[in-house]
């Protein structure tokens, strides 16, 4: 019997957010390179040692990363976009990165920053690597190769080194240069830099190594799976054992193929739906090792160890040759839950972060081994907040609820006489750049430093501000600027009831950019109105219309950590109905235009085709739940970015929303083919310039811009508006950018 633990990678970005800090310091000029340098060695020799002092078998080097682990692929194949190679006159450095990555603005040019995209169906974002079919190839970085020298130079042992795989790296990316061909042409140029690095792992005596191909867990078609039998052929070495580690999803759709790849071990995720242990028993040779990744990597609570136990005893026993992990990389949960000293222990105690799931495997693995259960605790989780009427309300939801009273069309034409909207309107997103008096104010508010009144001052004088400045700019639809919130879920869960919060509960999104998402502790509900004294206050302070602004169901659950008692529509069904009761107190606070915001929606689309209608069913039902109470002649707006719309468009026209508004200038209109090809229904806001640049949009642009709109839509169902919400800006950018939208949009509706 042959049992080992091990985890698929630690956070890399230090418990107190270290990496965050550094980066961002030495992007200012604020500290060097060395200092950077130190900061990155510190968290890789922390994550080392806490594998080793947790028991863990083989330890993971590999892991870390300076911005991105896609990212620092390309890097260390160097295929670094042309663009940034004229820069470098010797050869890829950390600067190159880190420019790939953010762009590069000099007096002379600007190049723009390689697009990022989400990773699988995570909140986390990778850097898309760029191709073409002359695609030149080398081993650049050796990232990884001083990593395990440095791992081996601290003393430790068994060391596992972690690489994404040559076949998930090339699907991944996209073609820059049109012309066509296929991404695969590629491999036979990139797997002599695979072998060269396992030579290298051999010189070193690396007995394991743990190659990503993620993919595997899609739909993917026969050629790229037949792929798989060929690069790992090619890469096949006695004296090096391939680790073949999937994750996001099950693998057994495509386990025919992967039952010949010639590889030592395959990981599978034993976390995600349909994992189907029985098909992987019989079907891969009993020689190669199985890894069960049956330690959720995705959420934060305890593990049921003792049931997990039972679960795999036979598989285990059957099988002996057996890894223990984690189902993904611990990447998407927080470092430390040591930290949250001032959580509640009644929930604590139900709770496992990334340093505690490394505890939980070493714990399960050594049961097995010992086949002693008996050293497993329970956890049966028992402090879920159940509130009795809740379940009551959900079951009376019927399909009367999730419809507006008559079709668009019917609507349409009521709200354009009673909200006397002009044609090609202006608007923005939502948030304007919050104040430093704001931001220092909210701080002390936490603080009990200043009082509400004080804190609510402040943000009655903001909202009066932002509403003169959008006179000012002539904007048609206003908004009251969102000074309230510091983040669009953190604020309402704030104001739902079952949530609970971590101080340190940090999760990296993308590069130096981390989230802290909620974790939903209980039933979800809404004790008093949330947003209706601001967009009230807005709305008395102007004549022109003031829309209302809420985050959606689908957003607000994806990114929270979710309770596993419940399915995860119910937990939306719940949040939808709070907000429901929202929509409806706005409504009749006199508030005639409401933005229900689902940035989100798209990442929650299941990774396989047959599993998307079911989301979609139940995710578009949330939507409508919240939104579909008002009358016909309050407008509703939804907004949605991030996103490739491809896959969900027909769900965005089962939204039924009056208004969608859309990301979609910074990928060059691309995103709206689709809008085109389906003939989006509703009005629609496509976005008429890209907010997260520093640029400002000239009139002509825009108006080209919106010339080009008006060929694609219907011109009385377009709206003017940016393409994101405006708070990552600052106010000079804002004032000027949208000057000139509103000149634009002006000067377009004259003549029509
Ligand atoms: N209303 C939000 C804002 O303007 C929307 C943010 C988002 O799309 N992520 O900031
Ligand atoms: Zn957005």
């Amino acid at each position: 019997m042959n049992i080992f633990s091990h985890i698929l990678g630690l956070p890399r970005i230090g418990s107190m957010r270290e990496l965050k800090i550094a980066q961002e310091k030495y992007w200012n000029d604020e500290i060097d390179l060395k200092s950077l340098f130190n900061t990155g060695k510190n968290i890789r020799k922390s994550n080392l040692k806490i594998q080793k002092e947790k028991g863990l078998d083989f330890i993971s080097v590999g892991d870390f990363s300076w911005y991105d682990h896609v990212l620092h692929t390309s890097m260390m194949l160097g295929n670094v976009p042309n663009r940034y190679k004229m820069l470098e006159d010797t050869c890829i450095n950390i600067d190159t990165l880190f420019r790939v990555a953010r762009g590069f603005v000099t007096s002379e040019k600007t190049l723009h920053a390689s697009e990022m995209t989400k990773w699988f169906n995570t909140n986390y974002h990778y850097i898309v690597p760029e191709f073409s079919k002359n695609t030149y190839f080398n081993f650049s970085w050796k990232q990884i190769l001083e990593e395990l020298d440095e791992a081996i130079k601290l003393k430790f042992h068994n060391i596992k080194p972690i690489l994404l795989g040559p076949i998930s790296y090339l699907w991944l990316g996209k073609v820059v240069d049109g012309k066509k061909f296929s991404k695969l042409e590629l491999l036979d140029k990139i797997l002599p830099i695979y072998r060269k690095i396992f030579l290298e792992f051999k010189n070193r005596k690396i007995k394991w190594v743990q190659i990503d191909e993620p993919i595997l867990a899609l739909d993917i078609s026969k050629r790229w799976l037949e792929a798989f039998i060929y690069v790992y052929d090619y890469l096949h070495d006695k004296d090096l054992k391939v680790l073949l580690t999937t994750y996001f999803g099950s693998i057994a759709h495509n386990i025919n193929t992967i039952k010949d790849i010639a590889v030592s071990g395959i990981h599978i995720d034993c976390v995600s739906e349909n994992s189907e242990l029985n098909i992987i028993k019989n079907k891969i040779s009993k020689s190669s090792y199985i890894s069960l990744g049956v330690i959720n990597g995705r959420n934060i609570w305890k593990s049921n160890l003792k049931k997990i136990y039972e679960e795999i005893y036979d598989f285990v026993r059957y099988r002996k040759k057996i890894f223990i992990s984690t189902s993904c990389s611990l990447l998407h949960v927080p470092v430390d839950l040591q930290l949250e000293k001032n959580m509640d222990i009644n929930f604590r105690q139900n709770f496992s972060f990334a340093i505690q799931k490394c505890e939980e495997v070493c714990l399960l693995s050594k049961a097995l081994k010992e086949n002693k259960k008996s050293v497993l605790s329970k956890n049966v989780l028992k402090n879920f907040y159940k509130e009795s009427n809740l379940y009551g309300l959900c079951s009376k939801i019927q399909e009367k609820h999730l419809r507006r009273n008559n079709s668009y069309d019917v609507r349409y034409t009521i709200q354009n006489k009673i909200l006397n909207i002009p044609t090609l309107p202006t608007t923005t997103i939502g948030s304007f750049p919050q104040t430093k008096t704001l931001r220092e104010a909210r701080l002390k508010f936490k603080d009990n430093k200043i009082s509400l009144e004080k804190y609510h001052s402040e943000i009655k004088e903001y909202i009066k501000n932002v509403i003169s400045e959008q006179e000012k700019l002539g904007l048609d639809i206003l908004v009251h600027g969102e000074p309230e919130r510091n983040d669009m879920v953190e604020y309402f869960s704030e104001h739902l009831q079952g949530f609970l919060f971590t101080q340190f509960g940090w999760v990296q999104s993308y590069g130096s950019r981390y989230v802290k998402p909620p974790i939903i502790v209980g039933d979800v509900y809404r004790k008093k109105p949330i947003t209706v004294k601001w967009s009230k206050y807005a709305q008395s302070k102007t004549n022109k219309l003031v829309k209302g602004m809420l985050t959606g169901p689908i957003t607000i659950l994806l990114w929270s950590f979710c309770r596993e008692d419940i399915s995860k529509y119910i937990i939306s069904e719940q949040i939808a109905i709070s907000l429901r009761e929202e929509v409806k107190d706005l409504e009749n606070a006199g508030i005639k235009i409401i933005q229900i915001d689902e940035p989100a929606f798209r990442e929650g689309l299941p990774l396989r085709n047959k599993f998307k209608e079911k989301y979609f069913n139940w995710a578009v039902n949330s939507f409508k739940l919240s939104s579909s109470v008002v009358s016909d002649q309050t407008q509703i707006h939804t907004h949605m970015c991030y996103s490739d719309f491809n896959d969900i468009v027909e769900a965005v026209i089962r939204l039924d929303a009056d208004v969608v508004t859309i990301e979609s200038s910074r990928s060059n209109f691309k995103l709206l083919k689709c809008f085109k090809k389906i003939k989006y229904p509703n009005s629609i806001g496509p976005g008429i310039y890209d907010i997260h640049t520093t640029n400002i949009p000239s009139v002509s642009d825009m108006k080209n811009v919106i010339k080009k709109y008006i060929k694609i839509f219907d011109v009385k169902k377009i709206w003017i508006n940016p393409d994101c919400g405006l708070k990552t800006r600052n106010w000079k950018e804002v004032r000027q950018s949208l000057k000139n939208m509103v000149i634009a949009a002006k000067d377009l509706r004259d003549k029509i």
